[in-house]
């Protein structure tokens, strides 16, 4: 699950913000249109809990989610 797009790093070969990354030229945090809500992902799992999925978190920097400590905790 990608929580975010925004990232505070800048690896060299990052396919966001790297040489040659979408992110590269923009120097705000990428453009977010929005950030889907915790009670959003929630529900995605909740959704899926009877297929016993393995879920990774990624991102960006999954960190700058604001959610993210309530989404793995509950
Ligand atoms: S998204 Fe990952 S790879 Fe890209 S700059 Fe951030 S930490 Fe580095």
């Amino acid at each position: 699950m990608r929580l975010t797009d925004k990232c505070n790093h800048r690896c060299a070969v990052c396919g966001q913000y790297g040489e040659d990354g979408y992110n590269r030229d923009d120097n705000e945090l990428p453009t977010v249109r929005g950030n889907v809500s915790v009670e959003r992902y929630k529900e995605m799992i909740d959704n899926l809990a009877h297929l016993k999925p393995h879920i990774y978190i990624t991102g960006g920097e999954p960190f700058l989610y604001k959610g993210l400590v309530s989404f793995v905790t509950t």
